[in-house]
């Protein structure tokens, strides 16, 4: 990608430079949303809705989702695996990015289906439509009821380890059974032992790690299933971590996931899937260079092509599951400036009216967003401001160092590329209640997630009577 200076040091260097029509861009090498624009206002408009009248109507913060972006992404993905894979593939949504009724609901209606890792995200993507046999529950310790839940609803588990495995054999001998009537469907995840170029706290395919089974203990857990009636293994998992720009990674894993396949059948099992995992990054900065979808869908697929060759195996149906370039770039967030507090010669402090709280990626994982002044668009970017959040924590800083035209209080500011890992990490830290979402399309916006209240803060809150005051 060629990062060109020729629009100057404004707010409209962050629009696309690609000269594909916006359809056939891969939205995970753009900043902003396939549909971001500029108006005769200087203003920035998403999905043909300008985000200051969006921030007049529903309040601030606001994440806004932008239908079009996540659909090309969904659709590509999507398109890519049908292209490069002469097998049988599924792509299914890592929910866990942002699980919510709308995003399962586009995801669900571009085909795709949705991978779970708690119950909430399985009444979730139920409640969207996402038809069970497309749901996938994962994680490192599901409890008891999420399990039968899971099995209840005809969901595909993928065992993370023996706690799940026995927690179904158990089932079986139980009586608790699938919705299909047929034996609980299992997919087993290992660790694959790769090891990639991401943050420590979100690498998953080194050996040590808390998920997946250990490679060395494949063959207990094939042994083990084979002999379990109630259990029918479908196939193999593994996952190797997430916001990865090397390719080379997911090469490497096509072939360690076919031996284990491989092995699996070896002990008379009929698996005949496979899932690959997610984990192909965005571009949160101009520096961020990941590859396209498609560059990415055609590695996996060519690399599980050649592996079965070499271990002269039929294709098993394929599965993915991305999250983060699903729907990050999706989704801007707008503020409104507040404070500002200026250090001669130190810094100037430039504080939104949200942060950690809608967004903990920066203090959690040292994550670098970009930023940008919604109503002055093609202002030069004269001043260099950190945006800090509004909460009580030095670290609650949004932005180091960003490029802005001067801001004052009441200006609007857009931070992107907060689909992913936002609405879904947020907390209520300091007692500040959720923004609101809405989802954009052709000039139309539409709650998707209201915000929350002051009431609903307290809405869990007892007081004994004990400690009541006497009035
Ligand atoms: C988090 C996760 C994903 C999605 O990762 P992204 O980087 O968001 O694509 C997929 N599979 C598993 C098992 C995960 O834990």
């Amino acid at each position: 990608m060629v990062l060109t200076q020729s629009r100057g040091e404004s707010g409209l260097q962050y629009l696309s430079e690609s000269k594909e029509a916006p359809q056939s861009r891969s939205p995970n090498q753009e900043l902003l949303p396939l549909t971001a624009s500029v108006n005769s206002s200087d203003r920035l408009e998403i999905g043909g809705c300008e985000v200051t009248a969006l921030v007049e109507k529903f309040g601030s913060p606001l994440y806004i989702l932008d239908e079009e972006t996540l659909r090309a992404t969904s659709s590509q993905y999507r398109d890519a695996f049908e292209r490069y894979y002469p097998g049988e593939s599924q792509v299914l949504y890592a929910s866990k990015a942002w699980s919510c009724l709308a995003v399962c609901a586009i995801a669900a209606s571009e085909g795709l289906g949705i991978d779970v890792v708690s119950a909430g995200e399985i009444r979730t993507a139920l409640q969207a439509g996402v038809s069970f046999d497309k749901i996938y529950f994962h994680g490192n310790n599901k409890s008891r009821e999420e399990l039968k839940l899971s099995v209840e609803s005809g969901c595909t588990i993928v065992a993370d380890n023996w706690h799940d495995l026995e927690t179904l054999a158990d089932f079986g001998k139980l009586g608790v059974s699938s919705k299909t009537g047929g034996p609980i469907r299992v997919m087993v995840r290992f660790t694959p032992g790769i090891e990639c170029h991401t943050h420590d706290y979100i690498k998953t395919g080194q050996i040590d790690s808390k998920f997946g089974f250990d490679p060395n203990s494949l063959d207990r857990v094939f042994q083990f299933i084979s002999e379990q009636p109630s259990l029918y293994c479908v196939g193999v998992h593994a996952h190797i971590g997430s916001q990865i720009f090397e390719l080379q990674p997911h090469d490497d894993l096509a072939f360690v996931i076919i031996g284990a396949l491989t092995k699996a059948q070896s002990y008379g099992l009929s698996a005949t899937e496979i899932n690959i995992g997610g984990g192909l990054g965005i571009r949160y900065t101009k520096t961020d260079d990941p590859p396209s979808i498609e560059d990415w869908a055609r590695t996996v697929c060519t690399a599980v092509v050649a592996a079965c060759d070499r271990h002269k195996l039929p294709l098993p149906k394929l599965l993915c599951e991305p999250g983060r370039s699903l729907v990050g770039t999706a989704c801007v967030t707008a503020y409104t400036v507040g404070s500002k507090k200026v250090i001669p010669g130190v810094r100037t402090y430039l504080s939104v009216d949200g942060g950690m709280s809608d967004n903990p990626r920066p203090i959690t994982y040292q994550s670098v967003y970009q930023v940008l002044a919604a109503e002055k668009m093609s202002a030069p970017l004269t001043e260099t401001v950190t945006i800090a959040g509004k909460h009580c924590e030095s670290g609650d800083i949004l932005i180091k160092d960003a490029k802005l035209p001067e801001c004052q209080a009441g200006d609007i500011l857009v931070v992107t590329a907060t689909g992913a890992y936002n609405y879904s990490m947020s907390s209520n830290y300091n007692r500040v209640p959720r923004p609101a979402a809405v989802l954009v399309r052709k000039g139309e916006a539409h709650t998707i997630l209201e915000r929350e209240t002051d009431e609903d803060l307290l809405r869990f809150d007892r007081l004994p009577e004990r400690l009541r005051t006497q009035k």
